[in-house]
């Protein structure tokens, strides 16, 4: 069946996902360079990682962090130009053939893992922007929980990083409503 987002097809959706694997691992306090590795070998990229990279890849993070913190699209749009502007001119690559073609923003095809996890990132959240006209995606709404997701859905925005955290969220609100009235006994006449 062909997908309502045309532009957001396989390819963005799968740099959505790497996103935000790595961007929530990274902000593990005992984020490590094999901690890292294993996010990356689960969406097929089996480059090696050093503790410099992970390094980079926390700096890296903290702003892609802030654009997907962005309230609106305005701000989104802001962020993303500035992390463009520092990205290299488009260019196709096939990896030497061993890939589809795509797009990468990065200097080079071994350019540095921070590099191309801070392009990649900016590349896609540009495209779900333009495709949506809205945020590219947000920190989980439930309570004390900081996780981020990318929202690659067609319908009405994301809040929740999890169906998890939607169903706790959910339980909360629900108790805090219904609690009161529930909790209050009649006194005996
Ligand atoms: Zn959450």
């Amino acid at each position: 069946m062909p997908s309502t987002n045309a532009v957001t097809g396989r390819s963005v959706r799968a740099v959505a996902e790497r996103t935000t694997d790595l961007l929530n691992a990274l902000a593990e306090e005992d984020a490590d360079a094999a901690a890292l590795a294993r996010v990356l070998r689960a969406h097929g990229e089996t480059d090696p990682v050093t503790s410099d990279d992970v390094g980079r890849m926390r700096a890296a993070a903290y702003r892609i962090r802030a654009v997907l913190a962005a309230e609106d699209a305005d701000s989104a749009a802001e962020r993303i130009n500035r992390l463009l502007a520092r990205a290299h001119q488009p260019r196709l690559t096939d990896h030497g053939g061993t890939t589809h073609w795509h797009v990468h923003v990065d200097s080079r095809d071994d350019a540095p893992l921070a590099e191309w996890f801070l392009a990649s990132s900016c590349l896609m959240l540009a495209l779900l922007l333009t495709d949506r006209q809205r945020p590219p995606g947000g920190v989980c709404a439930a309570h004390g929980c900081e996780r981020v997701f990318v929202d690659c859905g067609s319908g009405s925005p994301r809040r929740y990083c999890s169906r998890r955290c939607a169903t706790r969220a959910r339980v909360a609100a629900h108790r805090r409503t219904a609690v009161p009235g529930a909790a209050v006994s009649r006194p005996r006449t």
